[in-house]
């Protein structure tokens, strides 16, 4: 179903435009917008459907605007936030695309619409909250399918559609979007898939039956997109993973990396770091490298992790810190300024998101969203970029 096409040349954008050197950053995140644009290809491709774009959490530590700007270029036609206050900064930076935001407190609904921010309800309370503020908000009625998480129960769902409708009908919201969530996208035989297909579908037409005539239905994530487009897709996929490269055949998008800023030679027999939870088993070198949990190094994977030193992948020593980490670099002579790799597109045989979610016992998604903000992105590529330029979030 996905071109091989696009994962053997997962590494291409790094190496044409990523790696020079730091020009004074002690670490850099480079988030390649190729990948993030041949990403919302492929999954429109398997979709074909629309493409919500799902840019929360600085679009999973990657950069929210800027992310959102090569999504649109790329074929997207919604955003998907969490938060108003992500909405909002996509509104800020000039972006107008319809934009829902699913968890938000009412009290700040009239932000939202005044920006003219789609909201998702999932309760009556809720919706007459929302349909207090002037200019008839466009919201989304979210129900839950069996996720059991966010949504309006089942059996609230008649009350919420027919009192949205009359609302609807008196001009005191617009009704845009029906939509769900699934619990195991990528699982298209599971019991709990197949029960909520069939609860959304009934659902939907009962909105319809109400007087509805909802713009959108969406219901996939990535997962779903990729298992079982043909029984999720509807109007819309909402599409967060697949954009940064997780999930089967796509590319990821993101890069970090540093330097070595110390190289000591030790003795066998010494232990390093906190507690002496690593010892040297040989006389060796041991190159320091300034990133740490704080910039998204999980101090979980200590003990499991390593890295890409110059060319070659060498264990991390001792405790995962806060500020800085330690490499086992062996006998060889590395350069203070080497570069280390941290984690890529794992194209050169550098650690991926996978690696460090298998080593921390987490997921990719975990990974990314971790990378620290005092990491300064870099963006690199094409597409919907006017300016590729660095964005550390300490930068406005
Ligand atoms: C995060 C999120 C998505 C995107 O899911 P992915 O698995 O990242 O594609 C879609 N819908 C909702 C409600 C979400 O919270």
């Amino acid at each position: 179903m996905f071109e091989t096409r696009e994962s053997t040349t997962a590494a291409m954008g790094f190496a044409r435009h990523g790696f020079a050197p730091l020009a004074g950053e002690l670490a850099e995140a480079v988030v390649d917008h190729d990948a993030v644009a041949a990403n919302v290809r492929t999954l429109r491709t398997a979709a074909g459907t629309g493409l919500m774009a799902v840019v929360k959490a600085d679009a999973f530590g990657h950069g929210a605007v800027p992310v959102a700007r090569t999504c649109l270029a790329a074929g997207a036609t919604w955003l998907g936030v969490t938060r108003i206050g992500e909405a909002l900064e996509l509104r800020h930076a000039g972006i107008d695309a319809p934009t829902l935001a699913w968890l938000f407190d009412p009290a700040r609904a009239a932000e939202a619409v005044a920006a003219g921010v789609d909201l998702s309800v999932s309760s009556p309370a809720d919706l007459a909250a929302v349909a207090r503020v002037a200019g008839a908000p466009r919201v989304h009625l979210k129900l839950d399918t069996g996720l059991h998480r966010s949504g309006c129960p089942g059996e609230d769902w008649s009350r919420l559609v027919t009192t949205a409708a009359d609302l609807e009908r008196a001009s005191r919201i617009r009704v845009v979007g029906v939509w769900s969530h699934l619990s195991h996208g990528g699982e298209p035989d599971a019991v709990a898939t197949h029960r909520q297909l069939l609860m959304f579908r009934v659902s939907v037409d009962l909105a319809r039956t109400a007087g509805l005539r909802p713009d959108v239905v969406h219901l996939a994530n990535t997962a779903a997109v990729q298992a079982n487009a043909r029984h999720t897709a509807y109007d819309l996929v909402r599409v967060g993973a697949g954009l940064y490269g997780i999930g089967e055949g796509l590319r990821p998008a993101l890069a970090l990396r540093s330097q070595v800023v110390q190289v000591r030679q030790v003795a066998a027999g010494r232990g390093v770091g906190y507690d002496h939870v690593g010892r040297t088993t040989r006389e060796t070198q041991l190159a320091l490298v300034p990133l740490g949990f704080a910039d998204g190094v999980p101090r979980a994977a200590t003990g499991r992790a390593s890295v890409w030193v110059g060319g070659r992948r060498v264990p991390l020593i001792g405790r995962v810190c806060m500020d800085q980490v330690v490499a086992d670099i062996g006998p060889e002579p590395v350069a203070v300024g080497t570069e280390v790799i941290v984690l890529g597109p794992g194209g050169r045989g550098e650690p991926t998101a996978r690696d460090w979610a298998t080593w921390a016992g987490t997921n990719e998604h975990e990974i990314y969203t971790g990378i620290g903000a005092r990491v300064a992105r870099r963006h690199v590529g094409t597409t919907g970029v006017a300016d590729a330029s660095r964005s550390g979030r300490e930068q406005p």
